[in-house]
């Protein structure tokens, strides 16, 4: 039965966002069971990863991005995760190899080469307080989870594979294919309800979107004093 036992865990290997040490983190499927989000921390302290599931279909990885200074969202489906293959954790905007989950051996093999104690590129990264309000944060990306998992998650130019980025205050999702974004805003219970009356969300190709609780008092997006800082 040692297959089993080779493919219940994966091993992390990520590079701290604050301290920029290099650690591996061994993670199970019986670690993910039964629990809302799992959270992975470097030695110093510093949230590396968070990682939540609905009964094993989908993984939704949390990846906080030195470059972007803001997280990046990856999905692995449940099947892959535990399949031997390695998944590389990027940067959506740069391509950047922020981190490896996979089998031990692999992972351990990427990042061979690299040198152990190198400096973040940035070390202000934001932890402990990153969220505006991480109750609504967190009950928006539930939302988003149940509406990707119902397939209603795409652009309007086809493509299914949206990327998502979380900020403090909002999750911008962006279709690499058109170019197109739409904004969700999560601070407030206003911004909750918004969501939560969205049965699919479709991006306007080559368009951009906001979905919030002011845009949906008609006011338009100028007026709502939110900008999109890039
Ligand atoms: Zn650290
Ligand atoms: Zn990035
Ligand atoms: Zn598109």
């Amino acid at each position: 039965m040692e297959n089993n036992i080779i493919n219940s865990t994966v091993q992390l290997a990520m590079r701290c966002p604050e301290c920029g040490k290099l650690e591996y983190h061994e993670l199970s499927r019986f670690q993910l069971s039964g629990v809302k989000s799992l959270y992975i921390n470097c030695s110093c302290g510093a949230e590396k990863l968070i990682i939540k599931t609905k009964k094993h279909k989908e993984y939704w990885i949390q990846v906080p991005c030195v470059v972007c200074e803001t997280r990046h969202l990856h999905t692995i489906p449940g099947k892959l995760m535990w399949n031997g293959g390695v998944h590389y954790l990027l940067c959506h905007e740069t391509g950047l190899e922020l981190g490896f989950l996979g089998p031990e051996e692999k992972v351990k093999e990427l990042t061979s080469g690299y040198e152990e104690d190198l400096k973040a590129l940035a070390s202000e990264f934001p932890d402990d307080d990153y969220f505006h309000n991480s109750d609504i944060m967190y009950e928006v990306l539930n939302c988003l989870h149940d509406i990707a998992e119902r397939d209603a998650l795409y652009c309007q130019c086809g493509n299914r594979d949206v990327d998502v980025d979380i900020f403090p205050d909002r999750l911008e999702l962006h279709c690499k294919e058109c170019d197109s974004v739409n904004i969700i805003y999560a601070e407030n219970e206003e911004d909750l309800k918004v969501i939560q009356k969205v049965d699919n969300i479709e991006l306007v190709q080559n368009g951009f979107e906001c979905l919030d609780s002011y845009a949906s008092t008609k006011k338009s997006y100028k007026n709502t004093g939110r900008k999109r800082n890039k």
